[in-house]
C-alpha cells in the first residue's frame, strides 16, 4: 500500500512534524506557504497540518477530495471553517495543551512588565532620559491576584502567582471546588474579584458568555491602583472603554496581547493610551511551545490516519485509543444493522432510534453514528459517509436520530435495538455480539432469527404455507447458487414467514425477478453487507 500523504504548510516546526514520519506509513509534503506546489499536493492528501495562516474554506476542501484530517498547530481555528469540514467528513484537531506554558508565562511577563512599568523605562533612557523617581513600581508580593477563568492557563498562572507570594482570588463559574482547592485560591464573583484585586489576569475562551466580559461598567469597578493583563482572547476586554480609563487615570495600567481585530487597527484608540503595553499575539511564540503542539496535533493526525482513532477532534465523538478498539467488534455490528435496515426498511427512513445494552459506557456516544454511516452508505456511496459527517448528513435529509439504554432482557451481552421510522412503517433489527466478536441478527422485524450480518443475504416475507422454502430453493439451484444458511422464522402458525437466506455470491437481477414471481412470496430483497 503506498503512503498516504500529509500535507504540512504555514512553517510548521519540523521537529515536531516527527510523529508523521515514524515510519514510512506517512509521507509528508512541507510547504511554506500555502503557494504553488501546495496546490498540487493538496488533490492527493489525506491530512493537512497547519498554522494560522492558510484558510481552510470549501474552496480548499474542492482542491482536496482525499482529505480527511486537518491539524491545526494551536488552539484557535478560526481560519478552519470547522461547518465545512463536518459536512465533508474531515475530522479537525487542534493542539489545545501545548501553549499552555508559554502563555501562562507571557501572562506574568506582562504582569510584571506593567507593574514595574519596564516598557515605559526603557523607551524614556532610550529617549535620554534618567528618570528614576517616574518609574516606582510595586511588588507583587503580598497583592491579590483576580484570576479570570482558570482552565489549563490560569491554573499555571495561579502556580506562579502562589511562587510569587500573592493570594489569588477566581472567578470561573464552570470550576469546582476541589480545583480551586488544589490552586490555593479563593472562589469570588467577577464584580467582587474586579473591587478586591491588584491586578487582574484574563483566560477565558471567547464565547457568548465571555464576549465584552471587561466592559466600561466591570472596568469602573477596578482599583485605580490595579493592573490589568489580557493574553486570552480580543472580544473580552472592551477596548475603548479600556482606553478611556487608562487616559483618565481611572487604572494604573494595562497589558495587552490580543485585540478584537487583528491585527490592531492604525487607529485602534489603544495606540495613544497611556500606561499600556501591546504585544503582538505572542502568548504561544516560543520554540518550545511551537515544536509541542506540532507533535501534539501530528500525533493526532498520525492516530486519526492510521487506526482511525479520533479522540479529541472538535467535530467528532471523543472516543479514542483502547476504547475505541474494544468497541470495533460493536461499532461493526451497527453498521452492518444500518445496512440491512437500510435496504430492509419499507419505505424512505426518516427516523433511527438505537438502543444498546452491554458494559461499554462509552458505546452510546459513538454507536449511533455508525449505525448511519451503514444506513447512508448504501444512499450516499462509501466515499461519501463517515463518523464525522454522519449525523449531519443524516440531519440534512431530515432523518430524526435518537438513542438509549436498553433495559436488560434475557441474557447479558452487547446488544443493539436499531428502530427505522420511515413513511410506510417501523422495521426493528436485533443485533448482539457472540463471544464479543461476532455480530448476530437475532432479530428482524419482531421475528427470531441467528444469523450472521455478512455477504449476501436474501430476505424473504411469505405466506406461512407449505412448498415455499423448495420453491426458493429450486430458483437459486437453477441459477447455480449455493445456500450457505436458510432461516425460517414466523409469528404465528398459517400467517406471514420470514426467511432469511444466506447465499454464497451476488444475487442476479433475473433471479431475484425469478422469486418475487414465486406463488405465496409477497416480498423478496438482498442485501450485500460491506466488509
Ligand atoms: P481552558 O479551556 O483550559 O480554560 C478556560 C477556562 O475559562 C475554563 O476553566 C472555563 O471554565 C473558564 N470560563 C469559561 N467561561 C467563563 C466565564 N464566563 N467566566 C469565567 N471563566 C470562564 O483554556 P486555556 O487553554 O487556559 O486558554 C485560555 C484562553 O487563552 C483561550 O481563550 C485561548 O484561546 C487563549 N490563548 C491565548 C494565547 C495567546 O497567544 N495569547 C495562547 C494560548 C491560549
Amino acid at each position: 500500500m503506498s503512503a498516504l500523504r500529509v500535507v504540512a504548510t504555514d512553517g510548521i516546526s519540523p521537529e515536531g512534524l516527527a510523529p508523521l514520519r515514524e515510519d514510512g506509513e506517512l509521507e509528508v509534503r512541507e510547504h511554506a506557504k500555502s503557494e504553488g506546489a501546495f496546490h498540487t499536493d493538496l488533490a492527493e492528501a489525506r491530512g493537512l497540518v497547519l498554522r494560522s495562516a492558510t484558510r481552510v474554506t470549501e474552496a480548499l476542501l474542492d482542491e482536496a477530495p482525499h482529505l480527511r484530517v486537518v491539524g491545526r498547530a494551536g488552539v484557535g481555528v478560526d481560519n478552519i471553517d470547522v461547518e465545512a469540514c463536518t459536512r465533508r467528513g474531515v475530522a479537525v484537531f487542534n493542539a489545545p495543551s501545548g501553549n499552555t506554558i508559554s502563555a501562562a508565562e507571557l501572562a506574568f511577563a506582562l504582569m510584571l512588565a506593567s507593574v514595574r512599568r519596564i516598557v515605559a523605562a526603557d523607551r524614556s533612557l532610550r529617549a535620554g532620559e534618567w528618570a528614576r523617581s517616574r518609574f516606582k513600581g510595586n511588588e507583587l508580593r503580598g497583592k491579590v491576584l483576580g484570576l479570570v477563568g482558570a482552565g489549563r492557563i490560569g491554573g499555571e498562572v495561579a502556580r506562579r502567582a502562589r511562587a510569587f507570594g500573592m493570594s489569588v482570588l477566581v472567578s470561573d463559574p464552570y470550576l469546582t471546588r476541589e480545583r480551586v482547592g488544589e490552586l490555593d485560591a479563593e472562589a469570588a464573583e467577577l464584580e467582587d474579584l474586579l473591587a478586591r484585586a491588584d491586578v487582574v489576569t484574563f483566560h477565558v475562551p471567547l464565547t457568548d458568555s465571555t464576549r465584552n466580559l471587561l466592559n466600561a461598567e466591570r472596568l469602573a469597578l477596578m482599583k485605580p491602583t490595579a493592573h490589568l493583563v489580557n493574553t486570552s482572547r480580543g472580544g473580552v476586554v472592551d477596548e475603548e472603554a479600556l482606553a478611556r480609563a487608562l487616559a483618565d487615570g481611572r487604572l494604573a495600567g494595562a497589558a495587552l496581547d490580543v485585540y478584537g481585530l487583528e491585527p490592531l487597527q492604525e487607529d485602534s484608540p489603544l495606540r495613544d493610551a497611556p500606561n499600556l503595553i501591546l504585544t503582538p499575539h505572542l502568548g504561544a511564540s516560543t520554540e518550545e511551545a511551537q515544536e509541542r503542539v506540532a507533535t501534539e496535533v501530528a500525533r493526532s493526525v498520525r492516530k486519526a490516519l492510521l487506526e482511525g482513532d479520533l479522540a479529541g477532534a472538535l467535530n467528532a465523538p471523543s472516543v479514542g485509543g483502547r476504547a475505541l478498539a474494544e468497541l470495533g467488534p460493536l461499532l461493526d455490528l451497527g453498521r452492518r444493522l444500518g445496512h440491512i435496515g437500510v435496504v430492509l426498511a419499507p419505505g424512505a427512513v426518516r427516523g433511527v432510534h438505537v438502543e444498546y445494552s452491554g458494559e461499554s459506557p462509552e458505546a452510546l456516544g459513538v454507536l449511533p453514528r455508525h449505525v448511519l454511516m451503514g444506513l447512508l452508505t448504501p444512499v450516499l456511496g462509501v466515499a461519501q459517509v463517515n463518523v464525522v459527517n454522519a449525523a449531519v448528513l443524516a440531519e440534512n435529509r431530515g432523518i430524526a436520530v435518537s438513542s438509549g439504554r436498553r433495559p436488560r432482557r434475557g441474557a447479558p451481552g452487547e446488544r443493539v435495538l436499531v428502530t427505522l421510522d420511515t413513511s410506510e412503517g417501523r422495521l426493528e433489527l436485533d443485533g448482539g455480539l457472540l463471544g464479543e466478536y461476532h455480530p448476530r441478527i437475532l432479530g428482524l422485524d419482531g421475528y427470531d432469527v441467528n444469523l450472521a450480518p455478512e455477504g449476501t443475504l436474501l430476505i424473504l416475507r411469505n405466506r406461512d404455507v407449505p412448498g415455499v422454502i423448495g420453491h426458493v430453493g429450486t430458483v437459486l439451484g437453477r441459477a447455480g447458487m449455493n445456500i450457505a444458511e436458510y432461516h425460517q422464522a414466523r409469528r404465528s402458525e398459517g400467517g406471514e414467514a420470514l426467511a432469511a437466506v444466506v447465499l454464497d455470491g451476488a444475487v442476479p437481477d433475473e433471479v431475484l425477478a425469478a422469486i418475487r414471481a414465486l406463488p405465496d412470496v409477497m416480498d423478496a430483497r438482498v442485501v450485500r453487507v460491506r466488509d
